[in-house]
Formats: structure tokens, sequence, C-alpha cells
């Protein structure tokens, strides 16, 4: 059988939206992501202030608020692929104390290649599609193919909170990475390549070929 408790893990714009995506409706899966959770609730004010107020800077939101998202999207779905977390050592640990894995992916994919796919990203807020203005353009510029919607600019895809972004991870995620190439666990997919062929790679460790 192929794996229902799938990791994707990645520096930002890695891919890991696009392809998760893909890989719950190939699988059955559910596709989880603690960062259209948090932009969902982006205002809703919490004892360590708004997710937005963290997210618009590149930080990361206090582990209390993210932790008992994923909790409670988990407890209430059989097969799933996490998008966004554990983004740090302390995430790590609690993921592993609420539940087991079967598959953890890491997408490589070069710096200055993540730097353009960030900046050039647009979202539609209407359906989650994602697209970007010169790797993958909607038919009409600036128009949702699947929806209609116009498509909008995240706040945190300028080129300054982008860069932030990136240090927040060197510092936090980067040891996630280790942790899980250290337990033995870790798949390293290349992230390069058209989504279609990024897709293959990671199916077939999914399907377990
Ligand atoms: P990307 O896909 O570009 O990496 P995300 O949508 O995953 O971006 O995350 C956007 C922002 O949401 C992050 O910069 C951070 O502020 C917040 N966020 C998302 N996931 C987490 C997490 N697991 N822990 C803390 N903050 C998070
Ligand atoms: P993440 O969730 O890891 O931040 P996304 O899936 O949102 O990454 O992708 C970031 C941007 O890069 C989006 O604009 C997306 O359309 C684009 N993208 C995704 N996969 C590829 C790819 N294989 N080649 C080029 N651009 C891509
Ligand atoms: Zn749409």
């Amino acid at each position: 059988m192929s794996a229902d408790h799938v990791l994707l893990l990645g520096p930002p714009g890695a891919g890991k939206g696009t392809q998760s995506k893909r890989l719950a409706e190939e699988f059955g899966l559910e596709h989880v992501t603690t960062g259209d959770a948090l932009r969902a609730n982006k205002h809703m004010e919490t004892e360590h202030g708004t997710p937005a107020s963290f997210m618009n800077e590149g930080e990361l939101v206090p582990d209390a608020v993210v932790n008992e998202i994923v909790q409670e999207a988990l407890s209430s779905t059989d097969g799933w692929v996490l998008d966004g977390y554990p983004r740090n050592l302390s995430q790590a640990e609690y993921l592993t104390d609420i539940t087991d894995l079967d598959a953890v992916l890491y997408l490589d994919v070069d710096r200055d290649e993540l730097v353009d796919r960030l900046t050039g990203r647009r979202v539609c807020e209407e359906c989650g599609a994602n697209y970007h203005v010169e790797f993958n353009p909607p038919e009409t510029e600036g128009i949702c193919d699947a929806c209609g919607a116009t498509l909008v600019q995240r706040d945190d895809d300028n080129e300054e909170t982008v860069r932030e972004r990136l240090r927040v991870y060197d510092e936090n995620t980067a040891d996630v990475i280790d942790h899980y190439r250290d337990e033995g666990a870790l798949v390293e997919v290349d992230g390069e390549g058209t989504p279609d062929e990024v897709f293959e790679r990671i199916a077939d460790v999914v399907r377990g070929d």
C-alpha cells in the first residue's frame, strides 16, 4: 500500500504546496498546510499576537499556535500530506509525540531559484490555486484559470521578506532536515525541473517504488 502519512519538507518556494496538492489528489490524501491555515486565521488574536504580525515579517508563528492547528487537522483525517510543518526541532518533537510517519521527503532547490519562484508567485485566494508569472502563468494575466478570481501576490512574497524567510529557514528549519536525515527517514528529491518531473519523483517514493 502507498504511504498515507506523508511529510513534505523543503525551503520556502521549493514547491511544497504545488506538489502536496497533486499528491493529495493522486493518492486520496488530505492536504494539511500550516501556511494556508494561518492565512485563513491571520487576524485571530492569540496571547502572542496575530499570526499576520509574524508572517508579514517572515518570522515563525509561535509553536503553541501552530502545534494546535496541526494536532486538530491530523486527528480528524486518516491519510494526509503535511506541508509547512515542522519548521523547528521543537515542532518536530511534538509531531513525533502525536503521530507516526510513513514517508519523509525533502525537496531540494537551488537558493537563487527559490527567490525567483517566490517573488514571481501569484495565488488565488478564492480556490487556493497557485501560479508563477513566468514559470506557470495563468491563461489570462492576473486571472485564476480554475475559478476566474483575481490573482494576488502574498504580502510576504516581496524580495525583502523572502530573504528573511530564507534566513529563518536556515536558522530553524535546516536542523529539522538534519534530524530526519540522522534518523535515516529522509528521502531527498531533486525539486528542479518541471512540476510534472518533480511530481513523478515524489510519487515514486510515496508509492513505495
Ligand atoms: P512557504 O510555502 O512559502 O514556505 P508557508 O505558506 O508555508 O510559506 O508559510 C508562510 C508563513 O506562515 C511562514 O513564513 C510563517 O510565518 C508561517 N508558518 C507557516 N507554517 C509555520 C510553522 N510550522 N511554524 C511557524 N510558522 C509557520
Ligand atoms: P512552497 O509551498 O514550497 O513555498 P509553491 O508550491 O507555492 O512552494 O511554489 C512556489 C512558486 O514556484 C509558485 O509560484 C509555483 O507556481 C512555482 N513552482 C512550483 N513548482 C515549480 C517548478 N517545478 N518549477 C518552476 N516553478 C515552480
Ligand atoms: Zn481560483
